[in-house]
Parts: structure tokens; C-alpha cells; sequence
């Protein structure tokens, strides 16, 4: 989400005639997009931003603009902290940060813009796309989920859907402009529709998208397991180009823990989320995200996540240590876990699921698959990088030509980060 909205932040600045800079020490403005879910997230922006104030000194003409999360938390007290910080735009303010650029190029005023709520969807402005061929859609934004850790309710606001027809409408454009792949995005795109006119479900959107022609591949993120229901499983294992992947977040594998959290699921009915789309969806990958260390979490409760994260036999987790958010309810319980701990159980966590993760990607290996050839790989001695419709990274050797191009290719090789495969032929 956060990427989305750097996108259409660079969009709309290229629009209003801006150009992008070399590098940094050659902007006259220079925008951060923030986030704040976690508090690493908080100290590299104080970082980044408290190293520029020797450089504002030296080029007074320099725009600092500090927009996203962290901007909406703080507000005006994010130029109290940092006073050369020219322009602070909240999550909802997005549209108006080329006006607010234009008063200090032009008044030199400084100025702060925190909005409560949003009127519109950053969806309608222009986005600056990295790739061509691939797009982000927000279908969603904000969320109304109060899991007693997560700070975004607070900075996001609450859940409001992008009408339907104007999703249609924008993948419509979107192939147009050359996108083949689409992910909708969302906190929770499993409740998508319940607050507007009609209340859409999420699985006839996905529907209705797989109409469209020359939308070959459509993703979406992320699913709460609470709200993933069989009508949405069913929709992705019937629709070919909806891709049979599932971001499902488990947080934790401890009944007492995700009580606490307030996720409203218990590791049972997690495991038979699991198990049905398991059965369902053929050739499905799951992700996840955990978090270790939340306030008052035991051993027993750790090797309760441990248990379900060995079960759920995930592809990929990303991995968290619990941070305490100002603000949220979790910030009110007292933290009994002593850092060391939470740091050991860490390990342990990436441990057990390095070995799911290739577990799985051996399974592949011999196997058939079709990928998007996405450009060429960063490192490795194999020169392509490709994708799986189940979102996995495969290296494989081939012409540059083939970038942008559909290959079946046959898997050689498992690692728990990528597989390795040779190019049978161009789809
Ligand atoms: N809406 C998504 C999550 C968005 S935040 C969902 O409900 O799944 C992405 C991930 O960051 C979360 O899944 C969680 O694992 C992690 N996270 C959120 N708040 C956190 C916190 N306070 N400390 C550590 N990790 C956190
Ligand atoms: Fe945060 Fe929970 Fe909403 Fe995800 S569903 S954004 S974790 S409150």
C-alpha cells in the first residue's frame, strides 16, 4: 500500500511537470513516504530526515516534504522535532502535496496537512509505475479490524471500498496502458464491499475482473482469516487467471495470544482455513505474517505458533518482532518478555520455516510451470528472474528478449528463497 502511494505520489509530481532527480544530492525536492507500523520504521525515517538539516543549512532552496503513517501520527509535531521539514502531508493528503510543494517553492511556507478522513481514492491520481506490465490497485482503504497491536486503524482511518464499477473501469485502463497483472490491494480485501451501495463481495469483483481480456494474472492482498470465505476460495480455484495464492496472515499459533491480539479466529479454525483451501485450490501457495514477542507471550504459546506454523506448511512468512505502537491497546500491557527471549524465539521461528519454505520449493522441482519472465536476476549466475502465478521467484538462463514474455519453464533446482529452471518454451 505504502508503494502504491509513493507511485502516485512520483505520478502526480511528474504530472505537475516535475522530473526525477539523478540521485538525492541533485533533488530541489525531496518527498518521503512513510510508515509506521513498526517502530524501526519510525527511527529510519528520524534518521534520514535529522541527517539532511546540515544539508538544508547549506541549500536553504532544498523542499523537504514528509508525507505517509508516520506523517498522519505526528502531524505538526513532526516539524516541532525537525524544523527545516517544509511541507507535512497526511495519508489522506496525498492530492494536495504538488500545492503544498508549490507555497514553499514559491512563499517559502512551511505548512502541515492531516486530514481525519479521506474524500477520495488515491486510485483516481496518476501513478509513476515501475514496470510496465504490472500495477497495484487499492480496492480498499483503511480498515476497521482492531487488532490491539496495529497502529494502522489510527493513521489509515476506517475501511472504505472503491466502488466496483470503477475497479472494472480501472483494470480496463490499466490494460490499455499495457498491464497484464494487477494486485488489488487491501488491508483486508476479504471484507471489500461491505460499506458501499449494493455491498459488492469480494469474490464477485474477482469475477468480474477475470472477464476482462489482456488481464492475464490478478492478485490480491491481504486476505484476514477471518473474513476468507469459501465463496472467495472457490473464485480462485475455478478462475484461471486468478492466481492461486493466499497472504494469510497467522500472527500467532496461541488461542490465549490471538484472543489478546483481538484476530477473532483460533489456531483450529486457522488450520482448517488451511486445510480447505488446501483441498480446494490446486497447486495453491500461502504466505503469511507472524510476530513473536507480543506482551505476556510464554514458551507454551510460542510453541503453540511453532506447532501451526509446521502444520500450515507455509511457502513464505515475513517475520516480526512485536513493537509497541503508541497509542494502541497492546501499548497498555506491560511487556514481560525479556528481549533476549524474544530474539532466541525469532530464530527459532525462521528456522522452522526456511524448512517449510523449501520443502515446498522441492516439491517443485521436475514440475512444469508457467512464469512471467520479469526482467534480469540481481545476483546468481542465471540471467532472468521470473515468476510463478503462486508469486515464486525463479532464476533461469534466456535471451533479454524474454523479458515481459509468458515461459513454461521445467524446475531444476529448490532453494528456500527461489528455484532455479530451464525455459521450455514461450507461452
Ligand atoms: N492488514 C494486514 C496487516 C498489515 S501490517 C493484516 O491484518 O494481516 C503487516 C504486518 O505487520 C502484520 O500482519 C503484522 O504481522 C505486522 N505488525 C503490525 N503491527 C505490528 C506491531 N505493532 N509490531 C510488530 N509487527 C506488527
Ligand atoms: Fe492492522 Fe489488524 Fe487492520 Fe491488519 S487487520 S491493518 S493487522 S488492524
Amino acid at each position: 500500500m505504502n508503494k502504491d502511494d509513493s507511485q502516485r505520489i512520483a505520478g502526480l509530481l511528474t504530472q505537475e511537470g516535475f522530473v526525477p532527480a539523478r540521485d538525492e544530492t541533485e533533488a530541489d525536492v525531496l518527498v518521503f513516504n512513510t510508515c509506521c507500523v513498526r517502530k524501526n520504521a519510525d527511527d529510519r525515517l528520524y534518521g534520514q530526515v535529522g541527517a539532511l538539516k546540515p544539508v538544508k543549512i547549506e541549500r536553504p532552496d532544498l523542499v523537504i516534504a514528509v508525507g505517509g503513517c508516520l506523517a498522519q501520527m505526528e502531524g505538526t509535531d513532526l516539524q516541532e522535532k525537525m524544523p527545516h521539514v517544509d511541507v507535512v502531508f497526511g495519508t489522506h493528503n496525498v492530492a494536495e502535496l504538488p500545492a503544498l510543494i508549490e507555497k514553499v517553492l514559491t512563499g517559502r511556507e512551511s505548512s502541515c496537512l492531516v486530514d481525519e478522513s479521506s474524500r477520495g481514492f488515491t486510485s483516481d491520481l496518476p501513478a509513476a509505475r515501475q514496470d510496465r506490465w504490472r500495477a497495484w490497485l487499492p480496492i480498499t482503504v483503511g480498515c476497521d479490524n482492531h487488532c490491539t497491536y496495529c497502529i494502522v486503524p489510527r493513521v489509515r482511518g476506517p475501511e472504505k471500498s472503491r466502488p466496483k464499477e470503477q475497479l472494472v473501469q480501472d483494470c480496463r485502463d490499466l490494460v490499455l496502458d499495457g498491464v497484464k497483472e494487477v494486485t488489488l490491494l487491501g488491508q483486508n480485501v476479504n471484507s471489500y464491499g461491505r460499506d458501499i451501495y449494493g455491498s459488492p463481495k469480494f469474490s464477485e469483483l474477482l469475477k468480474e475482473l477475470a472477464t476482462l481480456d489482456g488481464l492475464e494474472r490478478i492478485r490480491f492482498l491481504t486476505s484476514h482469516p477471518k473474513d476468507l470465505n469459501d465463496e472467495i476460495i472457490d473464485t480462485v480455484a475455478s478462475e484461471p487467471s486468478v492466481c492461486p495464492h493466499f497472504h494469510l496472515p497467522l500472527q500467532s499459533g496461541s488461542d490465549r495470544i490471538l484472543r489478546a491480539m483481538n484476530r477473532k479466529y483460533t489456531s483450529a479454525q486457522y488450520l482448517s482455513l488451511i486445510e480447505t483451501i488446501r483441498q480446494k485450490v490446486d497447486d495453491v501457495s500461502i504466505t503469511t505474517d507472524i510476530m513473536v514477542g507480543f506482551p505476556g507471550e510464554t514458551e507454551e504459546d510460542f510453541l503453540n505458533t511453532l506447532r501451526v506454523v509446521k502444520a500450515s506448511r507455509f511457502d513464505n512468512a515475513f517475520t516480526f518482532i512485536y513493537s509497541e505502537r503508541p497509542g494502541t491497546a497492546a501499548a497498555e500491557l506491560a511487556q514481560s518478555v525479556p528481549p533476549e527471549v524474544i530474539k532466541d524465539r525469532f530464530k527459532r521461528l525462521i528456522v522452522v520455516q526456511n524448512e517449510n519454505s523449501f520443502d515446498n520449493n522441492k516439491r517443485m522441482v521436475g514440475k512444469n510451470v508457467s512464469v512471467y519472465i520479469e526482467g534480469l536476476s540481481k545476483k546468481g549466475r542465471h540471467r532472468l528472474a521470473a515468476r510463478t502465478k503462486t508469486n515464486k521467484l525463479v532464476h533461469l538462463d534466456g535471451e533479454d528478449r524474454l523479458i515481459g514474455q509468458y515461459v513454461n519453464v521445467e524446475i531444476e533446482e529448490a532453494f528456500s528463497w527461489f528455484m532455479v529452471g530451464k525455459g521450455n518454451s514461450v507461452v
